[in-house]
Formats: C-alpha cells, sequence, structure tokens
C-alpha cells in the first residue's frame, strides 16, 4: 500500500512529501521532480537511455531497427552519460550496417540512428 513519505533528492537533499510504497521509490520521486542541476542531468540520462532503447536496446525491432546485444547496449549508455555529463562532446558508432551518433545540438542531447540503403550496379 502506497503512504505518504518523505523522499530526499538524491542530489541536493531537497525534501517532498509523496506517496511511495518504498524510500527509495519517495527518493527517486524527489530527485525526478528537484529543479537541482544534479538532477536535471540524471533526468536527461535517463530521457536519453529511453531514447537508446527504442533505436538499439529491447523496444529497437518495434521502430523496425534490429537490436544490440546487452553488453553492446550498456556500453552505449555509458557513453550517452558522459555525453550528457559533457565529459564526452559527442560519440558516433558503427553498429551492424548502421549509424549511432550521440551528440549536443544547442544545448539539447540529441540522438539518431541512420540506415542507408543503397541499391544497384553497373550495366
Ligand atoms: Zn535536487
Amino acid at each position: 500500500m502506497a503512504e505518504q513519505m518523505t523522499g530526499v533528492c538524491r542530489f541536493c537533499g531537497q525534501t517532498i512529501i509523496t506517496s511511495a510504497e518504498t524510500q527509495e521509490e519517495a527518493d527517486r520521486a524527489a530527485t525526478m521532480n528537484c529543479g537541482c542541476p544534479g538532477a536535471e542531468i540524471e533526468r536527461t540520462k535517463e530521457s536519453v537511455r529511453e531514447e537508446l532503447n527504442e533505436l538499439i536496446g529491447e523496444m529497437a525491432p518495434d521502430n523496425g531497427w534490429e537490436p544490440a546485444r546487452p553488453n553492446v547496449f550498456n556500453a552505449v549508455a555509458e557513453l550517452s552519460d558522459c555525453v550528457v555529463e559533457g565529459t564526452i562532446t559527442s560519440a558516433t558508432l558503427r553498429i551492424s550496417e548502421t549509424n549511432l551518433k550521440i551528440g549536443r545540438n544547442k544545448g539539447k542531447i540529441s540522438v539518431q540512428r541512420t540506415k542507408t540503403i543503397t541499391q544497384g550496379g553497373r550495366h
């Protein structure tokens, strides 16, 4: 049963009262709703990882992409965290005949997977 709990932001310690089942869940809610820079970076990391899931993760086949192996997915997710933190400016990878680019555009993180199909020859 969910009850009223005090959640603490993992980055700045700000508290909120939230309805949660565990302290961890309450702290997560506090972190996800906090306006401090650490929490903002954390939210961006999470939304970039969601997009990666659509492009190379479990959801990739729904979007017409071949999913990457789990260890590749984890490696790319680590790289994307670095791009969000700014320790890496951008990362471009070649994954099974496609390009995946994680970069920054006008202050936002952009993630793109590109496939080039070429057909035809000489006659
Ligand atoms: Zn905070």
